[in-house]
């Protein structure tokens, strides 16, 4: 097979940009092809009036001291806060938990990450529901976050990735936005946008892709499209994908975290009140965590994830405005509402297309797929992407390094060196 190029990359997410730009470095020649109309994938900031950009994916960089896009954010002159707490104040059932009550509260999840340590170490591959008791005082709250870090439900998760994420607890949120810092990073990067691949015909001695653009021939593909996008069939494999990779591909599904933002016409809150506050009504709530005036930016964002998230994607936009609205109503007064406008930015990741969902999570039982997602087959055939990084997975970063990591291998295996 003679081909266009060395390098097919599918995808224009952070991973899909980090092996484009591995791929220049290393001599590679390329083609990017991407779905939609824009580069970022989940990457991607929008402004929710001039001047307040706001993140509808990826906001924080998680593990900040080992986070490659630090340095990049520097580079391009973006600003980050080191100080975010997400859950620095709960308010429950008509009053604010007391200092006493937090204090409890981080007792408890260091108890939990220690039994699921402990589990882990014994080689049990099963939920984190094993390990939360939903009618315990706190169970609610780490079911609810453990959906916002998984985006999927306790029930939905090996303990397996609660383990293998190497956490150092740093999560750093960028002023400008993690999606617009990705855009500017990756400007100059080559792309076909409004390129939707269709086939990916793969032989010993080369692949043909076939894309709404055309189609290219090249010596590897390099796929980075979400797990969700790859279960749902929208790319067919000829000849199809091994049994093998195709478990994988089950195994990881996307599930949901959403992000509501409303905007505010004025500051309603006092200067006591601290940057995010999880909010939950009454026992058979599902709690919902709140940031306030991110960087002094006049808006709130709820959050929300797993199921209960899916469920209120599909119940609407106004719905989801609702819901944040009736939680700020009832822990800081009726009069909040007179603060809250009709500019809202409401993500429904799992509606999108070229997503369909938020990120990676590992089935029970699967503890170890992700190094089988990451491997590619025939030498021809390669993946990257948050899904497949075995300790940064559902994370920016982690799918920087995976393209990364995949072009290297690519180079090396066609003894293409910097
Ligand atoms: C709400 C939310 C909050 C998040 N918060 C954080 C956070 O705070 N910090 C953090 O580090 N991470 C966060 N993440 C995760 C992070 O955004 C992702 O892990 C990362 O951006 C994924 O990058 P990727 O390149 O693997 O995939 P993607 O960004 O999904 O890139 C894949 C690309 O493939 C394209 N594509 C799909 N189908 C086709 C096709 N058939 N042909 C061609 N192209 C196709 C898509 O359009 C997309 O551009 C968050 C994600 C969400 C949704």
């Amino acid at each position: 097979m003679s081909s266009d190029v060395d390098l097919v990359i599918v995808g224009a997410g952070a991973a899909g940009l980090a092996a484009a730009k591995e791929a220049q470095k290393l001599g590679l020649t390329f083609t990017l092809l991407e779905a939609s109309h824009r580069i970022g994938g989940r990457a991607y900031t929008e402004d929710l009036a001039p001047g307040v950009p706001f993140d509808l994916g990826c906001h924080w960089m998680h593990s900040a001291s080992l986070n490659p896009f630090v340095a990049i954010a520097e580079r391009e002159g973006f600003h980050y806060q080191k100080d975010s707490d997400w859950h620095s104040s709960i308010f429950e059932r008509g009053s604010w938990l007391s200092d006493e009550k937090m204090a409890e509260l981080e007792d408890t999840e260091e108890a939990l990450d220690d039994a699921i340590e402990a589990a882990a170490a014994d080689g049990k591959d099963v939920a984190t529901a094993d390990f939360i008791d939903l009618a315990s005082p706190w169970g609610p709250y780490l079911a609810y976050w453990s959906s916002l870090g998984t985006s999927h439900d306790i029930d939905q998760v090996s303990i397996i990735d609660h383990v293998a994420y190497n956490d150092t607890d740093e999560n750093w949120p960028l002023r400008e936005g993690f999606g617009a810092l990705v855009a500017q990073w990756a400007a100059a990067v080559p792309v076909t946008l409004n390129a939707a691949v269709s086939r990916v015909a793969w032989r010993g001695d080369g692949v043909t892709v076939e894309s709404t653009k055309g189609s290219v021939k090249a010596r590897r593909v390099l796929i980075t499209v979400s797990t969700n996008v790859l279960a749902s069939g929208a790319i067919t494999f000829d000849p199809a994908l091994p049994a093998w990779k195709q478990d994988a591909i089950a195994a990881l599904p996307l599930g949901v975290h959403n992000r509501i933002a409303i905007m505010l016409n004025d500051n309603p809150f006092g200067p006591d009140v601290k940057d995010n506050a999880t909010i939950m009504l009454d026992g058979d709530d599902v709690p919902m965590s709140i940031e306030i005036r991110p960087f002094g930016h006049p808006y709130v964002c709820g959050v929300t994830g797993g199921r209960f998230g899916s469920w209120l994607e599909r119940a609407g936009q106004q719905a989801s405005v609702d819901y944040v609205t009736e939680r700020l109503v009832g822990a800081f007064g009726n009069d909040i509402a007179k603060s809250l406008t009709d500019r809202v930015i409401v993500t429904a990741w799992e509606g999108d297309p070229w997503t369909l969902g938020s990120y990676s999570g590992t089935a029970p039982g699967k503890g170890h797929v992700r190094a089988e997602l990451a491997k590619p087959i025939d030498d021809t055939v390669f993946f990257a992407g948050e899904a497949t990084h075995t300790s940064f997975f559902a994370t920016c970063h982690g799918a920087y390094l995976s393209g990364i990591d995949q072009v290297q291998a690519i180079a090396k295996g066609l003894k293409i060196a910097a």
